[in-house]
């Protein structure tokens, strides 16, 4: 298991030296996870939610079909390539990306209220949002989940049999070149033993959650 708490000169993304006590009661704190497909983050997000049952998660907006088993409005919503550019020319996303030839994003609208209304929030996106949601939100936390290795996340896609062969193929190297990116998140997480992850993740949100309250 390792974690790495990074230093203020290291890290793009710092916490503030001297958080305001009274806008940090006011406003809501987005935790942002990242990690590659199949490097267990989906788990991740969910023992968050069960943990702290106020933390919103940030459902977001994506092209792509909906996998067995995913609900609509929980997993995503799901929602046609036309609707998703009406949204870009709109303004409708906090920050958007295109990956695998679908587009995701997360709605400005429902961040900027849970916030403003004292809500902490918990996104799952990529590295290309958590720079843009960094841009709009520098005080978010971000924390990136690595998988033990290459060879485990190549067997756990392959053992996805929701996927074909290119689109495991395209995940993989996009997933090598997220995990060249973990450098710029505040947190490094190894998913070797889940209960570990699991532990060390709850840790950190705690941290911060307990500093504000
Ligand atoms: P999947 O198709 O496996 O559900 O997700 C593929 C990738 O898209 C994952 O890395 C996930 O974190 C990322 N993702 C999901 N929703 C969003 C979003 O709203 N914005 C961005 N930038 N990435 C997202």
């Amino acid at each position: 298991m390792t974690i790495r708490m990074k230093t203020m000169t290291e890290s793009p993304n710092p916490e503030p030296r001297t958080p305001n006590p009274a806008s940090a009661r006011t406003r809501g704190r987005l935790f942002i996870l990242s990690a590659p497909s199949g490097a267990g983050k989906t788990t991740l997000c969910k023992t968050l939610l069960a943990r702290f049952p106020d933390l919103r998660f940030s459902v977001s907006y994506t092209t792509r079909q909906p996998r067995a088993g995913e609900t609509e409005g929980i997993d995503y919503f799901f929602i046609s390539k036309d609707v998703f550019e009406k949204g870009i020319a709109t303004g409708k996303w906090a920050e958007w990306a295109e990956l695998h030839g679908n587009f995701y994003g997360t709605s400005a609208e429902f961040l900027d209220t849970a916030v403003s209304a004292g809500h902490d929030v918990l996104l799952d996106i990529d590295v290309q949002g958590m720079r843009q949601i960094i841009r709009r939100y520098p005080e978010a936390v971000t924390i990136f989940i690595m998988p033990p290795s290459f060879e485990l996340l190549k067997s756990r896609l392959e053992s996805r049999a929701t996927d074909k062969k290119e689109v495991i193929a395209a995940r993989l190297i996009h997933a090598e070149k997220e995990m060249a990116e973990k450098d710029r998140y505040r947190h490094i997480i190894v998913n070797d033993r889940l209960p570990d992850t699991e532990k060390e993740l709850i840790e950190i949100v705690e941290t911060y959650r307990v500093a504000v309250r």
